[in-house]
């Protein structure tokens, strides 16, 4: 049982396998004195789940806390469903003058560009007009317009967002665009609950968010977090990929949750920025990062380019590896970056 408690598992079907240690202890102390304690809460559409090791339930609950008000802040920070965050009011003004941001929202800013640049633009915030007409597809189960979509795409451009480190502001170079942090919030929000646990003594803990997972130190005796990956092909536990993760992330990015099927076509809720079309073809991406930030926007840029240009970046980036599954017809191929066979791997059970 202690096993399988371990497990956290990507998928949402396998969320219910963990419901039942929902929040509070979750074993009896270990020989280091530490004892096992788990939390969730839903925040940016999602449900965040914290497993952390602490020598008593005060620990735990204060820590646990801390990490949720920062996730939760992040997110009226940065989500474009309210308004009224700060993202969208920037949004609002940068297209005519310079706004200043506060450091989460440059810092997330900065390095959305980065792997922007990196992917050739397959991964590009900027494509928040056309993620809305395709969320609206998604909703009313039609494609959509093509003339709006035509309009959104001219409103698409990571070159247009504009930003100076030293004034720590941001501008918009077209008027209509809106910036869209779907594809990286969430690692982010996991490095940063993570970063605040460490700032309460817990260096013990392992952050999920959804398809998005940070391990900080392994638990007492063991030298990683079990965490197991849904690929197109797994069925249940034993056909899933069981990793073991310490101080790094992982992230999965597919078609497994969101999409909408019309006319037999199965489109994704990720874009290719660069014709503004849902993705269609049949791809899971997990990558293992340094942390969740990095790990969460390579997942969604290799989605885009496909296995071969996909691990390609993955190569070129420090402490990353990725496991790229597709069909071709009724086949299904799968595709290793060089340093995948070197992360630890658990035979499933
Ligand atoms: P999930 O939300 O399932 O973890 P991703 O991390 O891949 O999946 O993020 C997908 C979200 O990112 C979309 O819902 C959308 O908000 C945004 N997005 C879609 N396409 C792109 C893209 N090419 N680059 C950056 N963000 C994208
Ligand atoms: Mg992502």
């Amino acid at each position: 049982m202690a096993e399988i408690r371990r497990v956290i598992a990507i998928n949402l079907a396998f969320a219910a396998l963990l419901a039942s240690a929902a929040a509070g202890q979750t074993s009896s102390p270990s020989p280091t004195g530490l004892s096992r304690f788990e939390f969730a809460q839903a925040h940016m559409g999602t449900q965040f789940r914290i497993v952390l090791y602490a020598r008593d339930a005060e620990i735990a609950a204060k820590a646990s806390t801390a990490a949720f008000e920062r996730i939760a802040r992040l997110d009226a920070t940065m989500s474009d469903y309210r308004e009224t965050s700060e993202l969208m009011m920037a949004c609002k003004q940068a297209t005519r003058r310079w706004v200043r941001l506060s450091p989460d929202l440059f810092r997330i800013l900065a390095r959305s560009q980065q792997m922007a640049r990196r992917s050739g633009g397959a991964f590009d915030v900027t494509v928040g007009p056309v993620v809305r007409l395709w969320r609206r597809a998604r909703r009313m189960n039609a494609l959509p317009d093509a003339e709006k979509l035509a309009v959104a795409r001219q409103q698409v451009g990571y070159r247009w967002l504009r930003l100076d480190a030293r004034r720590q502001a941001m501008r918009l170079e077209r008027s209509g665009m809106r910036i869209d942090l779907g594809g990286i919030a969430k690692g982010y929000a996991a490095d940063a609950a993570l970063a605040v646990l460490k700032a309460h003594g817990v260096s013990i803990a392992l952050i999920a968010a959804g398809g998005d997972i940070v391990a900080g130190q392994p638990p007492p005796g063991s030298n990683g977090w079990t965490v197991a990956v849904r690929g197109l092909s797994s069925t249940d536990e034993a056909t899933m990929i069981h990793l073991r993760l310490a101080n790094a992330a992982v992230s999965t990015s597919g078609d497994a949750e969101q999409f909408v099927e019309i006319d037999g076509a199965r489109y994704s809720h990720i874009i290719d920025p660069r014709t503004g079309q849902a993705l269609t073809i049949r791809r899971s991406v997990t990558v293992v990062a340094l942390n969740g930030t990095a790990s969460d926007a390579l997942a969604t840029a290799a989605s885009v380019l496909g296995a071969a240009r996909g691990r390609r970046l993955i190569d070129h980036t420090p402490g990353a590896a990725a496991h790229i599954e597709q069909m071709r017809g009724d086949r299904l191929l799968v595709s290793e970056s060089k340093h995948w066979r070197e992360i630890p791997q658990t035979p499933a059970r």
